[in-house]
């Protein structure tokens, strides 16, 4: 155990080294989470603390819709106690295979180890009729809810709550963290809405149908997309198409996400004249979004940039 002394010593160290010790230190066994996106592993860690040991499937570099289940990740849900993903389909291509070859029984769909974020939102986007011929990955309404932080208000509440359910000895540990974390939340939500005042209205375009939670949010205006339906790559006719239709139609930025390749967002920028704009997209993404607080920092910080830039 660590005495008064041998804490004071650790607590005057710099924080990586303090961190690096800590866990040097043996835990008692922590719950195991398998976070499918790097968001969803930030929020798990800011409720769940040092109670938990959180393993994120994919970072902020690799387009979510599609991930191989490779067996370092089937192992790694073989052993989790709780996968915590967004749902609503952005995982269909690999997340029904990978959980199945895990052999988890309680990581399974409707299990109370089983977590999808977006089933605690309005979604957006919702299809009038089901259509995937065309390569739509968004059948199932749109599953980009991380863009919005009032949905991480209503998924922490969600979360909180499942942590106390699965992991019941530790239920008041994860209930103040909750109320700590939306407490915070909400704080920064006010100050990033302040922030965003000047873009309420903006007209933007996008590679992919990525942002339409955080243009809900901020008044923003979609007025094209890059990509024909989403996940199809965007052609050159198509380019040519939505080049033409902002003559009539301006839109002030082409935003795009730091997992995508940026090629068309700059073929756009170049041709329209307008800023193309990288969004981290999740935590990692970019310099600025090392946490959830982070993401929306530097989401806002880029996109006023871009607005004052016009
Ligand atoms: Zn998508």
């Amino acid at each position: 155990m660590l005495n008064r002394k041998t804490l004071r010593t650790l607590l005057a160290l710099p924080a990586g080294i303090m961190l690096a010790l800590l866990m040097a230190v043996p835990a008692q066994a922590a719950l195991r989470v398998f976070a499918c996106e790097p968001e969803w592993g930030a929020l798990t860690q800011e409720l769940g603390g040092t109670l938990v040991d959180v393993s994120v499937a994919t970072s902020a570099l690799q387009d979510p819709h599609q991930i191989q289940a490779k067996p370092s990740l089937i192992a790694r849900a073989r052993s989790a106690d709780l996968v915590v993903c967004t749902g609503a389909e952005l995982e269909i291509g690999w997340l029904p295979v990978l959980l199945q070859q895990s052999g988890n029984a309680r990581v399974q769909a409707g299990q109370p180890g089983n977590f999808a974020a977006a089933d605690f939102v309005r979604k957006l986007d919702q299809p009038t009729q089901l259509d995937r011929s065309q390569g739509d990955v968004h059948a199932a309404g749109n599953p980009h809810i991380q863009t919005d932080p009032r949905n991480f208000a209503l998924v922490a509440a969600a979360l909180g709550k499942r942590l106390q359910q699965v992991d019941p000895a530790h239920a008041a540990e994860y209930a103040k963290a909750q109320a700590d974390f939306a407490q915070r939340w909400q704080q920064a939500i006010v100050r990033w809405t302040a922030l965003a005042a000047p873009l309420k209205g903006a007209a933007v375009a996008s590679q992919h149908k990525g942002f339409v939670y955080l243009y809900d949010w901020l008044g923003m205006k979609e007025v094209a997309v890059l990509e024909p339906k989403p996940g199809v790559e965007p052609t050159a006719s198509h380019l040519q198409e939505v080049l033409a239709s902002l003559k009539a139609t301006p839109a002030r930025m082409v935003l795009y996400s730091a997992y995508q390749d940026p090629r068309a967002s700059e073929w756009l920028s170049k041709n329209a004249g307008i800023p193309a704009v990288k969004i981290a997209f999740t935590v990692g993404g970019t310099e600025g979004a090392k946490d959830l607080f982070g993401l929306f920092d530097d989401t806002l910080a880029r996109l006023l940039a871009a607005g004052a830039a016009k």
